[in-house]
């Protein structure tokens, strides 16, 4: 079944996403955009995807919730779970390795925890926006042994990419699929990495961008699982 989807958003947890970026104004987008599924992606963090889980049942729109995680080698890699509890592990492992300091309040205050309600619940203290000590290779092992899918980020970013990082894709990564940020053509990825899956998500960190650029896949059940599936099948 083919399915239409978005799967890099931030939420208002994010310190560099809008706050009008809650569980509610996200999912009533992504429905009016008509998509099937959007992933829940903050950097470092899933504190909002349970409250946009939540928000989505009923709807017919799968939410899948994750987190943009940023490597030891300031490398985001977007990594996505069949569940809230495979989620929050990653994140015990992200939280556990980064730098063990409090956000200072003024960040803290633009990293809101919201609920389905949109209220906000707390302000995560953590430096959201640091590395942690994880490397590229460990998040992605510990995303797969957690049933999840890891997914290097806007690869064609001249910063916080696998690419402007380190230069290429090793060839030992466990992925299947590499993400382009919506403002590259796809194509020269294509041909230049044919046997990467290559997916374009929107990155929104406000409202306006979510699905201005949006995957078709090809699913076997129109769920967080198996679209996780599609994107750790080998693609050519
Ligand atoms: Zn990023
Ligand atoms: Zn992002």
């Amino acid at each position: 079944m083919l399915i239409t989807c978005d799967l890099h958003i931030h939420s208002a947890l994010s310190p560099c996403a809008l706050n009008d970026m809650t569980p509610n104004n996200i999912v009533n987008m992504a429905l009016l955009e008509e998509l099937t599924a959007i992933a829940v992606t903050d950097h470092n963090s899933c504190e909002n995807a349970e409250a946009a889980m939540k928000v989505a049942l009923g709807t017919g729109l799968v939410v899948i919730p994750g987190m943009e995680v940023q490597t030891r080698e300031d490398v985001h890699v977007v990594t996505l779970f069949p569940g809230i509890e495979e989620a929050r592990a990653m994140q015990q492992a992200v939280y556990d390795t980064l730098p063990p300091i409090k956000a200072p309040k003024k960040q803290m205050e633009k990293q809101l925890i919201l609920d389905d309600d949109d209220e906000i619940t707390g302000y995560c203290d953590k430096l959201l926006n640091m590395s942690c000590s994880l490397t590229v290779e460990e998040v992605c092992e510990k995303a797969l042994a957690l049933g999840g899918v890891a997914i290097p980020a806007h690869i064609d970013r001249k910063s916080y990419s696998l690419l402007s990082s380190l230069g290429f894709v090793p060839k030992n990564l466990p992925v299947k699929t590499l993400e382009v940020s919506m403002f590259s053509d796809k194509e020269p990825y294509e041909k230049q990495y044919p046997q990467y899956r290559i997916i374009t998500d929107s990155d929104a960190h406000e409202l306006g961008h979510i699905a201005m650029v949006r995957n078709t896949l090809d699913v076997e059940t129109v769920s967080a699982h198996g679209i996780i599936k599609v994107l750790n099948t080998q693609y050519a």
